[in-house]
């Protein structure tokens, strides 16, 4: 078992100390960071890339405490996010067409060496200092903690769905795997006036899905008669699956022209039959979070149509044992540690 990831960021943030705020900077106290599935498998070095020690989190929400002098977008006060990224080149043909996301210097939230050298450290701590650009605004009534998840799996299934033409009314949308990414993107394809069916292999989720989270049909992917009867019929699948699973009976569910993408990350390679695609021109596409423009204007769509996830608030000394749930997928979607209440706290009664 590893350490409490949040005290070592204590630590850390103790040492580490003063800081300058740049000209282009905005300083943010953290009060909310949402829990994704990728901090679990950066702690544990599953992705063979680890910087301990290591803080991270990237659905970052807090409230703006001090701005450089050239930042024109934020004031002290303003309820702001931290996404996936915050640096890029900001020079280069994807920067400039608003996709940092794509640039080859991007810069991770965490676990990543700055362009001054520094290694990046994510939302399990404090307080995080971003320049301007990578800072989001959250529109007032998002509340912050059901918000925060957006920053990571909202963006993650709205740019997809907006690149695609997968976001008109009246458009079949399958969205494969109900889990962090695939309950948001239930909550999008329903804002867009979309019919959304949500594909998993848990007969279980039945009736959250239709019930809670407003899908409007459930097709359980272990069982043939129900896949049968939904093929040929969506427009477009939204694949957040990070499993192996076979490929062809799920391109089935398209209709001719139809598009799958894949925002989540399998493990191995996948086996894909060319006659799955080709047979009725089918397109088969990855994506990967969106550019600072595109997670704003997600936000504000979110805003408008009321979508936020569903969460469940826990403190910082819960990390590690929600660390072990969400290994086990035993979390209805997303964990959100309560940062502005506990991390003090914790850290005191720690000392
Ligand atoms: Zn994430
Ligand atoms: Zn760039």
């Amino acid at each position: 078992m590893w350490a409490n990831p949040m005290l070592v960021c204590y630590e850390l943030y103790k040492v580490v100390g003063g800081w300058s705020t740049g000209d282009d900077d905005v300083v943010i106290k953290i009060l909310y960071c949402g829990i994704c599935h990728s901090d679990l498998h950066s702690i544990k070095n599953e992705w063979k890339n680890a910087k301990y020690p290591m803080i991270p989190g990237h659905e970052i929400a807090g409230e703006v405490t001090e701005v450089g002098k050239n930042v024109t977008k934020f004031k002290t006060g303003d309820r702001v996010g931290v996404g996936c990224m915050v640096n890029s080149c900001q020079s280069c043909e994807s920067c400039n067409k608003g996709f940092e996301n794509h640039c080859p210097g991007i810069i991770p939230t965490y676990n990543t060496v700055d362009l001054d050298g520094t290694i990046t450290y994510g939302g399990y701590s404090g307080m995080v200092v971003v320049h301007e650009r990578f800072v989001v605004r959250f529109p007032d009534t998002i509340p912050l903690d059901k918000g925060a998840p957006l920053l990571c799996a909202g963006i993650t299934v709205y740019s997809p769905m907006k690149y695609h033409g997968l976001n008109v009314p009246g458009m079949h949308l399958g969205v494969l795997g109900l889990g962090g990414l695939g309950h948001v993107a239930v909550k999008f394809g329903k804002a867009f006036g979309m019919k959304v069916t949500v594909i998993s292999s848990s007969p279980g989720k039945k009736q959250e899905a239709l019930e809670r989270l407003g899908a409007d049909a459930f097709v359980v992917s272990k069982d043939a008669e129900e896949m049968k009867a939904a093929m040929s019929t969506m427009d477009g699948i939204i694949n957040t699956v990070s499993a192996n699973i076979a490929m062809a009976p799920l391109l089935g569910l398209l209709k001719p022209n139809g598009k799958m993408i894949m925002v989540g990350l399998p493990e191995k390679p996948m086996e894909i039959p060319p006659f799955a695609l080709v047979a009725t021109n089918k397109t088969l596409a990855g994506s990967c979070i969106g550019g600072m423009r595109d997670t704003q204007e997600m936000l504000d769509l979110a805003a408008k149509h009321d979508v936020t996830a569903d969460i469940e608030v826990i403190d910082v000394e819960y990390v590690n044992t929600a660390m072990e749930r969400l290994a086990k997928a035993d979390v209805r979607y997303r964990f959100v540690i309560d940062i502005g209440n506990t991390l003090d706290k914790a850290a005191a009664a720690a000392e």
